[in-house]
């Protein structure tokens, strides 16, 4: 638990969230800000900055938890595809300190832009 990191109060219930998936690893929430309907994020509970960070372990689990989500998340808001990522540090664009994967729900000509046009 980092005292001043958003992800970690949303773990603690410090903050609410529109949750999606619990186990005692992982947590799945809606982004308050999504890029699409169903825009969901993935973390592990336990404090990490970057992927790096994160013991197998609970990498393991996360990794997990978006391979089961992702279908599930395309299946409820009816989305074509997804964009799945992770913004890896801050020159990455990484804004919150807290590793989460990010599960983007897209639909056939969205206008949106594929992960590799990101950095190109
Ligand atoms: P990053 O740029 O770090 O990969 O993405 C951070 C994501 O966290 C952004 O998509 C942003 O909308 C989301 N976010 C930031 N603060 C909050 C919050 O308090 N609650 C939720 N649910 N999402 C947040």
């Amino acid at each position: 638990m980092s005292e001043d990191c958003i992800f970690c109060q949303i773990v603690n219930g410090e903050i609410p969230a529109r949750t999606v998936y619990e186990d005692d690893d992982v947590l799945a929430f809606l982004d308050a800000n999504p890029l699409a309907p169903g825009h969901t994020l993935v973390i592990p509970k336990e404090h990490r900055e970057t992927l790096d960070e994160v013991p197998p372990e609970p990498g393991e689990m996360m990794f997990a938890a978006i391979h089961y989500l992702t279908p599930i998340v395309e299946d409820v808001v009816d989305a074509d595809a997804t964009n799945i990522g992770f913004n890896n540090g801050e020159a990455a664009g990484q804004e919150v300190p807290h590793v989460h994967g990010h599960i983007i729900p897209r639909f056939e000509g969205d206008g949106g832009q594929p992960i590799h046009a990101v950095a190109g």
